[in-house]
């Protein structure tokens, strides 16, 4: 399919083009942006988007994830991460059926494309149906097997698991990569982590594992490996990338510790209120030059997958816990959301920005009719501060159209309903 996007006001937010353009063109062919441009013309496009009055940027990357988590949306209320897990989470994972996992990955990734997000990093189990509910929908995702273990034969048994799915999926479908999910350090004993780490540079894929959630966390992981969280990182885990989700429990003298590491940052901060965990450092972490993506975390703790709400808690939260409104100015913000996350997911040549020869994974933004976009005076801050996933009107992901003036491809009420029955049924 050859599309045309016409008369975009522009964000493309890549290095060449930093600055907003307006009336600009945009032609995809296939599953790639082919030329950007004023005034482009073709007549063998198939299907032509007017984009007047629109803003089209680049789709949002959301680096922290748990698909099937969607079902849990508002279980949280009044517990702490570890509380939480032990007392709800885990006893209603454990009656979860493939279809369940099935139909619970379907409602985020519906979710993903009506509130802009085209690229998702997911660590859940059943993966095979996740992939399953991905192809369903076409959205860009990565994902794992989880692995945890409470002792070694344990934890062999998860990566093989986890290496059967890569050999069955890996490479097989350009929208979906992979990384080596592991739950967390507080969850596996050093030995199980060992072999997680041995299985990652066999495979030579980068790790995404939580990283310093809480307090109690850090305290769990000293008791366990006897020695700090980032000193178990150093011992085990240099020379591998990673993708840390949170690092809301981190020393500057940690941080000029990370910088060392092929390290991006998946930062959660609305998980993190809500579990009452507390605000990552992560103004310090950029000025590091340490790339700091975002991420939702699962809806049970993040309540919902919107990135335009979490690049607002980025922003203010930063400027108020440092009390300095100079730093995070809104288009930092955006990069975040966007080519940090590409970087993050190693896909940074791939997507995060809109440049000829990348995937069309782009969105249109209508804030034409939106009162707290009126007066426009700053369009970046405009998207960072009073913008919504509800203003996207259309979501192409490799180039194909998956929303367009909201509405999407799917029955959306069999998903609802579904979801609804499975979480009625397991609580
Ligand atoms: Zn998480």
């Amino acid at each position: 399919m050859k599309i045309l996007i016409k008369n975009a006001t522009l964000i493309s937010m890549s290095e060449k083009r930093k600055k907003i353009e307006e009336n600009m063109d945009i032609k995809i062919e296939g599953n790639q942006i082919v030329g950007i441009g004023q005034n482009l013309n073709d007549s063998t496009v198939t299907k032509i988007i007017d984009a007047t009055n629109k803003v089209v940027m680049p789709g949002l990357v959301n680096t922290h994830s748990h698909v099937p988590m969607s079902i849990f949306r508002e279980t949280v209320d009044g517990y702490a991460l570890q509380d939480w897990l032990n007392k709800k989470i885990w006893p209603m994972e454990d009656k979860l059926t493939k279809e369940d996992i099935y139909y619970a990955s379907l409602l985020t990734f519906l979710e993903m494309v009506k509130t802009g997000t085209t690229t998702i990093n997911d660590m859940y189990f059943m993966t095979e149906e996740i992939l399953r509910a991905a192809n369903n929908i076409k959205v860009r995702l990565q994902t794992s097997r989880t692995l945890t273990g409470q002792n070694s034969a344990e934890m062999q048994q998860r990566i093989e698991e986890l290496n059967c799915l890569l050999e069955n999926n890996m490479g097989k479908q350009q929208r979906i990569t992979f990384n080596i999910g592991i739950h967390g350090l507080y969850t596996s004993n050093r030995e199980c982590i060992q072999q997680c780490v041995a299985f990652a540079k066999e495979k030579n894929l980068p790790i995404h594992i939580h990283f310093c959630e809480n307090k109690q966390e850090v305290e769990d992981i000293k008791t366990l490996y006897h020695t700090s969280p980032i000193e178990v990182l150093e011992q085990e885990f240099s020379f591998q990338k990673l993708i840390l989700a949170h690092c809301v429990c981190l020393t500057n003298e940690d941080i000029a510790k990370l910088k060392n590491f092929k390290v991006s940052i998946s930062h959660c901060p609305i998980s993190n209120l809500k579990l009452g965990c507390g605000i990552a450092p992560i103004a310090e972490m950029l000025a590091q030059g340490i790339n700091v993506s975002l991420g939702t975390d699962g809806q049970g703790s993040g309540c919902n997958l919107d990135l335009f709400e979490t690049m607002k808690y980025t922003a203010l939260l930063q400027k108020g816990i440092q009390q300095n409104a100079k730093l995070l100015p809104a288009y930092e913000i955006l990069k975040m959301a966007t080519i940090n996350g590409a970087k993050a997911l190693s896909l940074e040549k791939e997507i995060g920005s809109i440049e000829e020869g990348k995937k069309a994974d782009i969105i249109l933004l209508d804030l034409s009719n939106s009162v707290v976009a009126k007066p426009l005076n700053d369009l970046f801050s405009t998207i960072v501060y009073n913008a919504k996933g509800t203003n996207v009107v259309t979501t192409l992901i490799d180039g194909e159209i998956l929303m367009e003036n909201r509405k999407t491809l799917y029955e959306e009420a069999p998903i609802f309903e579904q979801c609804q029955k499975i979480i009625k049924r397991i609580q």
